[in-house]
């Protein structure tokens, strides 16, 4: 571990003898494969290095999942439900802390950190209420039997998170698997399990049986793929790319395990000439330039009704090249660096594409933060059409497209022609037009006037090629359950049947 400040954070929940480690059945295991090295995003240079996790670990899995999974579920609801409470306590016990971790370790600017923290800790308070009223149904069948539908855990799930939001996406995962009765084997993004260790050791911390939620810290194509083909689950749930997210749900298909994919986007923020003007730009800004443009959400398309485009682009330029842009680590930081190199070689990449396809950039990019060798990317507006490349592909990065459209009819169509469908908004002071757009609009979440704003209780997923299933809210408890239909015959005297249709006394 090269930074002290780190080292002395985690001291408070990881031992210090076993470094950077797996936690499985509330056990630090260390790695036995590939030294991985991650780097610090403001200046390159290296942050601490571990030991890839190898497959010797999936029998101890095995054993510490079905063990706690079992005492967990034997509880009674209520107090699975106290259990998640107290979590939600430790988690905002240790806000701050987490919070710095995930700047210093996760190169996202501690203001950021801070929201996303408090954020997890509202999942586990917010699945706690539920774990007491996950009842079923009692079905009005036309038989003489009660039929009556109940919602059983599926046992182990597999999740797999990628590096952007790596705390929130793990308590997003988390809390309505255990909340639904399952055991959890969590296996991060190598560049940032940290915070996925320490929300671990939390739920450990707050009465959880051991082993109900585990750490696996190592890279998706060894222990990642091996989890997939070898663990004892029963579904799997990605969050990354769509190119990792294909591959993983062919591999899971292989042992006819379901999944959940939560993808990529490419999502079109219209603007209309009617539209409040500096809530639009405040909005259009946000949506593409917040966590400089590493969500998946992102409103990367910003579609313009052409009668304003080019005004809203010079103030949209204007504007975002007055963000603060710098080390994540200092709190007034809005903008921080690329998470990582690969990524940052991507968008730099995909700034030459857009070049070459004449895209015209509105604002200046690639200025390099003072003292830093990092990896860092300005605000970037181009300007462009929605048949360029980096109109349809993911950048990921703080790069958005505007694109001109005429009218309602031409929005919805360029917003539409994507193979991607996770979110979406319009601004406009015309209710009716705005509920139209977004009832034709193909995506999983759509804002009206406003962009970003997720809750827990609000049913998030893609269509089309942003993945299928959903998490947060009740959905994503029924993705965490088996259900099961119960027949119980009723008449004194009943029919029993033969087949389908043929009943004999
Ligand atoms: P990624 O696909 O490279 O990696 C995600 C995770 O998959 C990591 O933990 C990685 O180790 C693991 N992995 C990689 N190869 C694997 C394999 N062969 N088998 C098993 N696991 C494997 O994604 P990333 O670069 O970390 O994240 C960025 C992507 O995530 C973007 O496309 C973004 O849109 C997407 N994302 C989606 C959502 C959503 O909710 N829809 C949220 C956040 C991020």
């Amino acid at each position: 571990m090269n930074n002290e400040r780190l080292q002395k954070l985690l001291a408070y929940y990881l031992p210090a003898e076993c470094g950077v480690a797996s936690l499985v059945g509330g056990q630090f295991i260390r790695g036995n494969g590939e030294i991985i090295r991650v780097r610090k995003a403001h200046d390159g240079s290296e942050l601490y290095s571990y030991r890839d996790a190898d497959e010797a670990l999936i029998p101890q899995l095995a054993d510490a999942t079905k063990n706690a999974g079992t005492a967990w579920w034997a509880l009674t609801a209520q107090a699975r439900g106290r259990i998640m409470y107290q979590i939600g306590a430790e988690v905002r016990k240790e806000a701050a802390n987490i919070a710095e971790i995930e700047a210093i370790a996760s190169n996202k600017p501690v203001r950021d950190a801070i929201g996303e923290v408090q954020k997890v800790a509202e999942m586990f308070e917010y699945y706690a209420g539920w774990t007491d009223k996950l009842h079923g149904e009692v079905i009005p069948v036309p038989t003489t039997h009660l039929n009556y539908v109940t919602y059983e855990p599926l046992g182990t799930v597999l999740q797999i998170t990628p590096w952007n939001a790596p705390v929130f996406t793990a308590g997003w995962q988390i809390a309505p698997a255990i909340a639904a009765g399952n055991a959890v084997i969590l296996k991060p993004s190598e560049l940032t399990c940290l915070t996925s260790l320490v929300l671990g050791i939390l739920i450990e911390r707050a009465g959880a049986p051991k082993g109900l939620v585990n750490i696996v810290a190592g890279y998706g194509h060894t222990i990642g793929q091996s989890l997939i083909a070898k663990a004892p689950i029963r579904k799997v749930v990605f969050v990354g790319s769509p190119a990792t997210g294909r591959h993983i749900a062919v591999a899971a298909a292989q042992r006819c395990i379901p999944a959940v994919l939560e993808l990529g986007g490419k999502s079109a923020n219209i603007i209309f000439d009617d539209a409040d003007w500096d809530k639009a730009l405040r909005g259009a800004q946000g949506a593409i330039f917040g966590g400089a443009g590493q969500s998946c959400v992102s409103g990367s398309r910003l579609l313009i009704q052409e009668n304003i485009y080019h005004m809203f682009v010079a103030d949209m330029a204007t504007a975002s090249a007055k963000f603060k842009v710098g080390n994540p680590e200092d709190s007034e930081t809005q903008i921080g660096p690329i998470n990582n190199e690969k990524q940052y070689k991507h968008v730099c990449n995909m700034l030459n594409k857009a070049k070459n396809e004449g895209a015209v950039v509105a604002g200046e990019f690639t200025v390099p933060v003072p003292d830093s060798e990092g990896f860092y990317i300005n605000p970037t507006i181009l300007t462009g059409h929605n048949d360029m490349y980096v109109a349809q592909e993911e950048i990921f990065g703080p790069v958005v497209v505007a694109i001109p459209f005429k009218d309602e009819a031409d929005a919805i169509r360029i917003a539409n022609e994507s193979r991607f469908g996770l979110a979406g908004a319009v601004w406009t002071k015309d209710v009716g037009r705005a509920h139209r757009v977004a009832k034709q609009i193909k995506a999983g979440t759509f804002w009206i006037n406003g962009y970003k704003t997720i809750n827990v209780s609000s049913p998030f997923g893609g269509y089309g090629e942003s993945g299928y299933g959903r998490s947060s809210g009740l959905e994503a408890l029924r993705e965490y359950s088996e259900v099961k239909s119960v027949w119980v015959e009723t008449a004194e005297n009943p029919l029993v049947n033969f087949g389908y249709g043929a009943q004999e006394k």
